[in-house]
């Protein structure tokens, strides 16, 4: 051990990452239990259409109400279930959920026109054989029409995808589920390899909207998203963006041409309950 020299030290001379390294296998180790005790739960965000200011639907946020450590976020976990593989079957339990909820917006909210849902995929989820059947059964128990449905993909999941991997998606796709490129600008992805992609919306990752916080925004950035929407307007592809939290943000992207976006400016991830008032309030008022 002594030979392997360098990174041990260093390591040992740090308690905090000691700490963190202790936490991170406790939570590996918790989290099959967690699954059956029932221990994680979903917030929804809301996706408003820049237009007209109407909530269309959510993006399900996982969390784990964690019995020591209380709510984690999925930047905690996420990357362990990713690891051990435990992210196959939490990733049909968010599905099946948010399916449901998505369902029951419906009924309940008829007036509001027919509410979506968006659900993560991580990438050891895409190349599950289960996927494309697990969805189908899901959406069919539950009853959503999968139009109802958008899987959100991360641009680094799909850079240098080949054939094998985008077949799921694509029949996906074909039965109607909208797949969106999330994240999208923080890859480094060629924008060519656009229009290979079963894809029918691009999530601007919040870096770029983080330039648009003041009035007036940063011109370079404003071109960048400017070039950005015509690019996805001329491939048919719809324009999300992220992280908008100030009201001179949501009008430089309305003006830019963008189509939805999700931010704290709107709503915080919250119950489903929320979500049902917000687009309640919006269709009578
Ligand atoms: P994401 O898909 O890019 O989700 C958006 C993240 O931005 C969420 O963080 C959300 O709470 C946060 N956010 C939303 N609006 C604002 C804003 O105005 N300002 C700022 N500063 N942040 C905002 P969250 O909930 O911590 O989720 C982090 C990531 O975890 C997600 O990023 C997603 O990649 C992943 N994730 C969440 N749920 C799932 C899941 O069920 N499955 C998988 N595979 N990944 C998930
Ligand atoms: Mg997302
Ligand atoms: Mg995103
Ligand atoms: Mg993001």
């Amino acid at each position: 051990r002594a030979k392997s020299a360098g990174g041990n030290r260093f390591e040992l001379a740090d308690p905090e990452a000691d700490a963190r390294a202790i936490t991170r296998n406790g939570l590996t180790t918790a989290l099959p239990a967690a699954l059956d005790r029932g221990e994680f739960f979903i917030e929804y965000q809301p996706l408003v259409h820049l237009g007209d200011g109407s909530v269309r639907g959510a993006e399900a946020l996982v969390r784990w109400l964690h019995p020591q450590h209380g709510v984690l976020g999925p930047d905690r976990f996420i990357p362990l279930a990713e690891h051990t593989g435990l992210i196959v079957p939490l990733g049909r339990w968010v599905l099946e959920q948010s399916v449901r909820q998505a369902r029951s917006w419906q009924e309940r909210n008829s007036d509001a026109g027919p509410l979506r849902v968006n659900v993560n995929l991580s990438p050891c989820q895409l190349t599950h054989p289960g996927l494309v059947q697990d969805t189908v059964d899901i959406l069919e128990r539950e009853g959503l029409d999968a139009q109802a449905l958008c899987l959100e993909v991360t641009e680094s999941a799909l850079i240098g995808a080949d054939d094998d991997l985008l077949k799921p998606l694509r029949r996906l796709a074909e039965m109607g589920v909208d797949i969106a490129l999330d994240d999208f600008g923080t890859g480094y992805s060629n924008l060519a390899n656009l229009r290979r992609l079963p894809v029918s919306i691009l999530k601007l990752d919040r870096s770029f909207t983080r330039g648009m916080q003041q009035f007036p925004a940063d011109p370079v950035d404003l071109k960048i998203v400017e070039g950005i929407v015509s690019l996805a307007h001329s491939l048919d592809l719809a324009v999300t963006v992220e992280g908008v939290e100030t009201g001179a943000q949501a009008e430089q992207l309305r003006i830019l041409g963008c189509d939805t976006a999700q931010g704290w400016y709107y709503a915080r991830p919250g119950p489903p309950e929320r979500l049902h008032e917000l687009a309640l309030v919006d269709a009578v008022g």
